[in-house]
């Protein structure tokens, strides 16, 4: 049997800088998930992107920053990215579907049991689930409300659904002693233990890109919070998504985090 694996695509991987989806990028990861299906693996794909998305569809010049306008955008970006990962998947006969999660149902028994069993239904049936955070309903400026990033989304999934590994797919080869945006030298750490202080400093400030949230110090955070709960985590460059094949053949690519008991 498979593994079970938790996938996470970030908004810098999937558009451009003008928002629009990179189309041969997107085509070229739903063909290597496919063919990881057919390979026997469970797959669960977090996928961002509705923002920035709905801000290329509607050609804004650039992010809004009122939280309505973000949550429209969303609205707007998340029907587009659908389709197309529809559109995609379904030229390999592949069946996806699409799951919005809130912080609060993720935290809420009764609600998570149901998001567990509609995934494991899913999973059952070979069809994919896409994730994102609902972003229509939830609310930015209460602190606690929302996840804020899908990083740390993808890890409270991989945990909920006890998957076995979390991919993190990043617009970086993984996690450099420094900057490697600032420093020549920067040297890439291949695999990491234990996720302490020193681990954190090496992350380099803020978002990745102007379009995503999120950053080398939250998907810190969520390697940290799976392998806790003793799931292996990577983060690998998303450019090329045949790197999907490497890390799950245990090549060394990428950095890895071991699971705490493994
Ligand atoms: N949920 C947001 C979106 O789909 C992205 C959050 C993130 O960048 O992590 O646009």
């Amino acid at each position: 049997m498979g593994e079970k694996i938790v996938v996470k695509v970030g908004t810098s991987t999937l558009t451009y800088e003008n928002g629009r989806l990179n189309f041969r990028r997107m085509e070229n990861l739903c063909k290597v998930l496919c063919d990881l299906q057919n390979r026997g693996n469970k797959l669960l794909l977090v996928s961002s992107g509705a923002i920035a998305v709905g801000m290329g569809k509607l050609a804004l010049p650039e992010r809004p920053v009122e939280t309505k306008q973000l949550q429209a955008l969303a609205a707007v970006g998340q029907c587009e990215l659908m389709f197309m990962y529809d559109k995609f998947f379904g030229e390999y006969n592949h069946t996806v579907a699409q799951i919005l999660l809130t912080k609060h149902v993720v935290e809420t028994e009764p609600k998570q049991n149901n998001v567990i069993n509609t995934v494991e239904t899913l999973l059952n049936m070979n069809i994919l689930p896409i994730v994102n955070e609902n972003d229509t309903v939830a609310i930015d400026e209460m602190p606690g409300e929302n996840f804020g990033d899908n990083d740390m989304l993808s890890a409270m999934v991989a945990e909920m659904i006890h998957a076995d590994r979390l991919i993190i797919l990043s617009d970086i080869d993984g996690l450099y002693d420094k900057n490697p945006r600032q420093y020549s030298d920067a040297r890439l750490i291949t695999n990491i233990s234990r996720i302490d202080e020193s681990v954190f400093k090496m992350a380099a400030d803020g978002a990745g890109s102007k379009r995503g949230t999120g950053g080398m110090k939250t998907k810190l955070s969520a390697a940290q919070y799976v392998t806790q709960s003793g799931i292996t985590c990577s983060i690998i460059n998303g450019k090329r998504p045949e790197n999907l094949y490497d890390i799950i053949d245990n090549k060394c690519i990428g950095t890895t985090f071991t699971a705490s008991g493994k």
